[in-house]
């Protein structure tokens, strides 16, 4: 299955997944202080301990706005990337899927952006020639700006702040290049918690993979005008790395070895899983190269876990 063609609708509302590739990286770090034993069975890892990562953006078409979530690694040149995360791109890059879609650079109006990890905010910024004032000695020398020039950016102050002072732990995916430049063209908002960003969309704060983690909830207007428990316009929910596959979001201790703050982790699964349960909520994975989508049940010994959609729920690939 190509997970990464599908679209769902919800009245208005259309949001399709996109995709940046696929990035291999250790499986010790997606799953933590699980033992290999356990994770390798549900993703089994490769002859270097390796295993597979989407990296998957998200396009909402809502409330008259393109808001895109989260945008990959991007093209800058960063050794980093290149031995750290092995990105393979079968179908092209983040930039070749909003092509594919029709959608040109110009168009988006929102990015939203999770954090500020190196494969969260690659495409915030490309190398760009600037057009320089007469008499400047840099004129015309190519700097990392806004690739999308007519959107305004989104990212949590906290988020910010710890992004642009990372310490020895954190240095290594926090790359200024990507978000810095932002600031200085004066396109980055910086948020203090749950915002409404459209009628539609908003953002939560959802803390413990960084301190300023944000995930995103779409909710379309009539869902929240009517009282009926009606699926078709159940909320969809953009978990972002605060549960980067579907069974981290399904058990509570397993958390990645990234986490910053893993035991508030923990407390915001707990809270947010069963918000997704009350509410009937449509998830979707940032980086789950099997279950991209889904959906939570709960058995009769109380444990959760993420199924499919059901069918006929309004997709389309
Ligand atoms: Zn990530």
């Amino acid at each position: 299955m190509d997970t990464n063609a599908m679209t769902l609708h919800r009245g208005e509302v259309h949001i399709h997944l996109l995709s940046d590739g696929t990035s291999y990286w250790d499986g010790g770090g997606t799953f933590g202080l699980v033992p290999r034993a356990r994770w390798a069975k549900v993703l089994p890892p490769d002859e270097l301990n390796r295993v597979p990562q989407e990296l998957r953006c998200v396009l909402i078409e809502a409330d008259g706005k393109r808001i895109l979530v989260d945008c990959g690694v991007g093209d800058k040149p960063n050794e980093l990337i290149a031995t750290q995360y092995d990105v393979r791109r079968p179908r092209g890059t983040l930039m070749d899927d909003l092509a594919r879609r029709g959608i040109r650079p110009e168009q988006i109006d929102i990015v939203i952006l999770t954090h500020l990890h190196g494969d969260h905010c690659g495409w915030a910024t490309t190398w760009q020639k600037a057009a320089g004032r007469a008499g400047e000695a840099q004129a015309g020398a190519p700097t990392p700006a806004p690739t999308f020039p007519n959107a305004r950016y989104y990212v949590q102050r906290r988020e910010y702040e710890d992004a642009t002072h990372p310490n020895e732990r954190t240095r290594n995916t926090y790359f200024a290049e990507n978000f810095v430049p932002l600031m200085q063209h004066g396109v980055l908002t910086l948020l203090d918690g749950e915002t409404q960003i459209t009628p539609s969309v908003r953002v939560a704060l959802t803390p413990g993979h960084t301190a300023g983690h944000q995930s995103v909830v779409v909710e379309p207007e009539q869902r929240r005008a009517s009282s009926a428990r009606d699926r078709s316009g159940a909320p969809i929910f953009l978990i972002g790395d605060m549960a980067p596959f579907m069974i981290h979001f399904e058990r509570l201790p397993w958390v990645t070895a990234y986490d910053v703050l893993p035991l508030v982790t923990i407390e915001t699964k707990r809270r947010w899983q069963r918000w997704a349960y009350e509410n009937d909520a449509v998830l979707i994975s940032c980086h789950d190269t099997q279950q991209p989508v889904g959906r939570l049940v709960r058995n009769d010994k109380g444990l959760f876990s993420v199924i499919p959609l059901a069918d006929g729920e309004e997709t389309t690939r």
